[in-house]
C-alpha cells in the first residue's frame, strides 16, 4: 500500500474516533440534561400532587373522620384529570400497597410499589412497549392513612431526541469524514513528493547514473534528508570517478609494464639463442653476451624501482630533522667522483634543517640528478641548489638539457612513461624515476614543481616543511 495511503487511512480512522466519541459524549450529555429536568419535572408534579391529594381530603366532608377507599378513589379521578395538558397517569393504594385507583394505562406490576418507603419519593425510568416513562413514588399521609401516590410521565420525546441526535451526527460524520478524506489525499500527495523523487533519484542511481540528484521541495526534516541524499551521492560519484581512474591507471601500468618487460627480454631471448644454436667468432661472442648482461641489468633496475613504489606507497615514514649540509655532501660526494657523465656539476645551498628521511630524499635528489645527466650533453653544467623559503626548504636541481614540453609535464611523473624512449632505454631507463619520487614526495606532504622550455633545459624541484629547533 501506498505511503499517502496509510496517511491516509490512518487520518481518517483517528478523524472518525474522535468524531464519534466526542459525539456520542456530546449527545449523552444533552440526554442526560434532558432527563433530569424530566426527572425533576416528575419529582415536582408528584410533590404536587401529594399536596392537592391532602388538601382534598381535608376538604371532603366525611361521616366518620376517617378517609374511605371510595374518597380515595374521587380524589383519584379528580387528580388525573387536573393536568393542564391531557390526563395524568397515577396510582392510590392503600397501606397494604393494594391498588385502590388506577388511571387508564397504568398497568405497572407493583413491584416498585414494594420500594416505597414513608421517607423518601422515588422513582426509576422504564420502557412499556416502545415508549419510555419516569415512575415516581411517595407516600401520603392523611387523616391517619398512609396512601401510595405513584406517577408516570412520559418521556419518550427525549429518548427520540437522542436517537435522532445520533441519526443526524451519523450523517454529518458521513460528510465531514469524506470531505476531509479529499483534502486529507491531496495533503498527504504533497507530503509525501519528497518521497517520490528521493525514489526516483535512488532508482535512476542504481540503474548507474550517478550524476542524478534529487529535487530539493521543502526546508522541513524531509528537505534535510533530500539534502544528505545529495550530499552522499556526490561522495559516491567522487569515490566511484577516484575507482575508475584508479582502474584505468593500474590498467595503463600493466600494459607499459608488460610492454618494458617485453623489449629486454626479447633481446635477451634472441641473443641467448644466437649464443645456444651456433658457434660464433670471438667478438660476436662477447657482443652477443654484452647485450644479454646490459638488458638483464635494465631489467635488474626496473625490478628494483617498482620494489622501491611498492614499499613506499604502503609504508610510512619517520620524519626526523635533517641538516640540509648531509644531504649535499653526500650529492657532492657521489656525482663530482663520477667521471662517467662527464658533467660539470654546481652546487648552491642555503644552510638550514628541513622534516624527512635521509635516505629516501636522497633517492628522489639522486633521480633528479641522474635525469639531469641524461637530458644534457657531455660537459653541460647541472646545479644542485638548496634556499630557504616561507614555512620551509626548497630544493632544485637545474639543467641546460633537452627540455620537457608542456603536454608532458604532468604524463612523466606516471610509472614507465618516457618522453624519448629510444633515448631513455639507451640510458637504462624505465620511466620510473619520477614516478618513485612522487611516491617518496607524497609521504613528505610535498609534490615534484617542474619548470622547463625546450631547447633550453629544466629546473625540477620540491619544498620540505622546515624542522623547528626544540
Ligand atoms: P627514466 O627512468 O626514464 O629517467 P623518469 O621517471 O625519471 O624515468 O623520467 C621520465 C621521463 O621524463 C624521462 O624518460 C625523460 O624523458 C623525462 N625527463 C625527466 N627528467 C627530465 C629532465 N631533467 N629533462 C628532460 N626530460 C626529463
Amino acid at each position: 500500500m501506498k505511503f499517502s495511503y496509510k496517511i491516509l487511512l490512518c487520518t481518517i480512522m483517528t478523524m472518525a474516533l474522535a468524531f464519534g466519541v466526542s459525539g456520542y459524549l456530546f449527545i449523552n450529555y444533552v440526554f442526560q440534561n434532558s432527563m433530569e429536568r424530566e426527572v425533576g419535572q416528575a419529582m415536582n408534579e408528584s410533590s404536587i400532587l401529594q399536596f392537592a391529594f391532602e388538601t382534598a381530603a381535608l376538604n371532603i366532608p366525611s361521616k366518620y373522620e376517617v378517609l374511605q377507599n371510595g374518597t380515595i378513589e374521587q380524589i383519584g379521578v379528580k387528580l388525573e384529570s387536573s393536568g393542564g395538558e391531557g390526563r395524568r397517569l397515577l396510582r392510590l393504594s392503600d397501606e397494604n400497597r393494594v391498588p385502590l385507583y388506577a388511571s387508564d394505562g397504568f398497568v405497572e406490576a407493583t413491584d416498585f410499589l414494594e420500594q416505597i418507603d414513608a421517607k423518601t419519593r422515588i422513582y426509576r425510568v422504564i420502557q412499556r412497549e416502545n415508549r419510555y416513562y419516569v415512575q415516581t413514588g411517595a407516600v401520603i399521609t392523611s387523616l391517619d392513612r398512609a396512601i401510595y401516590l405513584e406517577t408516570m410521565k412520559d418521556v419518550t420525546e427525549v429518548f427520540a431526541e437522542r436517537t435522532g441526535g445520533f441519526s443526524v451526527y451519523r450523517r454529518m460524520m458521513i460528510v465531514v469524514l469524506l470531505v476531509s478524506s479529499l483534502i486529507m489525499l491531496l495533503l498527504a500527495h504533497l507530503l509525501t513528493r519528497p518521497i517520490r523523487l528521493l525514489t526516483r533519484a535512488t532508482r535512476k542511481m542504481a540503474r548507474g547514473d550517478y550524476s542524478y540528484r534529487a529535487k530539493q521541495v521543502s526546508n522541513d526534516e524531509m528537505g534535510q534528508l533530500t539534502k544528505d541524499f545529495n550530499r552522499m551521492a556526490n561522495v559516491l560519484e567522487d569515490t566511484i570517478r577516484k575507482l575508475e581512474e584508479e582502474v584505468q591507471a593500474r590498467e595503463e601500468f600493466i600494459a607499459a609494464f608488460s610492454h618494458e618487460l617485453k623489449t629486454p627480454l626479447t633481446a635477451i631471448i634472441g641473443y641467448a639463442d644466437l649464443l645456444r644454436s651456433r658457434k660464433l667468432d670471438e667478438e660476436k661472442g662477447f657482443l652477443s653476451a654484452n647485450y644479454i648482461y646490459t638488458e638483464g641489468k635494465r631489467l635488474e633496475s626496473m625490478a628494483f624501482r617498482l620494489l622501491d613504489m611498492t614499499v613506499t606507497r604502503h609504508g610510512e615514514v619517520d620524519l626526523q630533522t635533517i641538516d640540509v649540509e648531509n644531504l649535499f655532501c653526500y650529492l657532492k660526494e657521489l656525482h663530482e667522483a663520477d667521471h662517467e657523465n662527464d658533467m660539470c656539476f654546481r652546487f648552491d645551498y642555503q644552510s638550514g634543517k628541513v622534516l624527512g628521511e635521509a635516505d629516501l630524499l636522497k633517492t628522489v635528489l639522486n633521480n633528479l640528478v641522474d635525469n639531469a645527466c641524461k637530458a644534457s650533453e657531455a660537459g653541460s653544467e647541472i646545479e644542485i641548489l638548496g634556499e630557504k623559503v616561507e614555512g620551509g626548504y626548497r630544493f632544485v636541481v637545474r639543467d641546460h638539457g633537452v627540455g620537457i614540453a608542456p603536454e608532458e609535464r604532468k604524463k612523466i611523473t606516471q610509472a614507465f612513461y618516457m618522453v624519448d624512449k629510444s633515448r631513455s632505454r639507451s640510458r637504462n631507463g624505465a620511466g620510473l624515476g619520477l614516478a618513485l619520487c612522487t611516491e617518496i614526495l607524497k609521504l613528505h606532504g610535498s609534490e615534484l614543481e617542474i619548470e622547463s622550455t625546450v631547447g633550453e633545459g629544466s629546473c625540477i624541484g620540491f619544498r620540505l616543511a622546515e624542522a623547528i629547533d626544540e
